[in-house]
């Protein structure tokens, strides 16, 4: 079993919303060119991937979502996903 991130304050905000925020200008899903799938099946909720997204386009939600206006298709939320569950697919 994953351990969930647990948010007790500030201090466990993902790096990048303590330090910049999702900005309604700060729109990044033009600049992908791979898009992350959830598979529901495989996820835990355990929130690594909003963790560790920089531009916060996954939400603080059980289970989280993608927000695509958001998403750069870094492919980080893949990488840190403990259960595999998030896989990157060609295109938008
Ligand atoms: S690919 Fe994942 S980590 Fe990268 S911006 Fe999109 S949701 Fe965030
Ligand atoms: S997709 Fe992966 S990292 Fe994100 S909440 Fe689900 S199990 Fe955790």
């Amino acid at each position: 079993m994953t351990e969930k991130v647990e948010i007790r304050g500030a201090r466990d905000m993902p790096p990048m919303a303590k330090s910049l925020g999702r900005m309604s200008w700060n729109k990044t899903g033009s600049w992908r060119n791979v898009t992350p799938v959830i598979d529901y099946d495989k996820c835990t909720s355990c929130m690594l991937c909003w963790k560790f997204c920089p531009d916060l386009a996954v939400t603080c939600a059980d289970p989280p979502e993608i927000i695509l206006e958001y998403c750069k298709g870094c492919g980080v939320c893949a990488e840190e996903c403990p259960v595999d569950a998030i896989v990157m697919r060609e295109g938008l």
